[in-house]
């Protein structure tokens, strides 16, 4: 059992060991940045990969709006390297790109606060 606030996780045992060979190899180096433990080893790896994931998403979003006029929302899909358009049919949003109602391109322009308030005043809703 892990002692009071701390929690332990099951990996398997080619994971453990590749990543405590990783420890053994930087056991210098990691000493010198206050990491002087394998489990410190593994918090401080995770919090380096996250904060590099959160960076990514906030300097090459995913998703970026190109422009919004009263019934098509124009956006860019950086994983795809596509243009996609987001249309509005009968109050409803409908994505040209996936063919669809309901598509995380949809759900994307409706979490952009200055299209969502437009999209509100119209009465045209999120699809839930
Ligand atoms: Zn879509």
């Amino acid at each position: 059992m892990p002692k009071d606030g701390f929690k332990s996780i099951t990996v398997s045992e080619t994971v453990y060991n590749r990543f405590y060979d990783l420890y053994k190899e930087n056991k210098i180096n990691l000493t010198m940045k206050g990491v002087n433990s394998f489990s410190g080893y593994i918090t401080y790896m995770l919090e380096d990969v996250m904060q590099k994931n959160n960076e990514m998403s906030r300097y090459f979003p995913k998703l970026e709006k190109i422009s919004a006029d009263d019934d098509r929302i124009v956006l860019k899909d950086n994983i795809k390297n596509r243009i996609i358009e987001v249309v509005f049919r009968n109050n409803e949003p409908y994505c040209l790109f996936c063919d669809n109602k309901n598509c995380f391109h949809i759900g994307f322009v409706f979490s952009l606060p200055d299209v969502y308030k437009v999209l509100d005043t119209k009465g045209i809703k999120s699809p839930k």
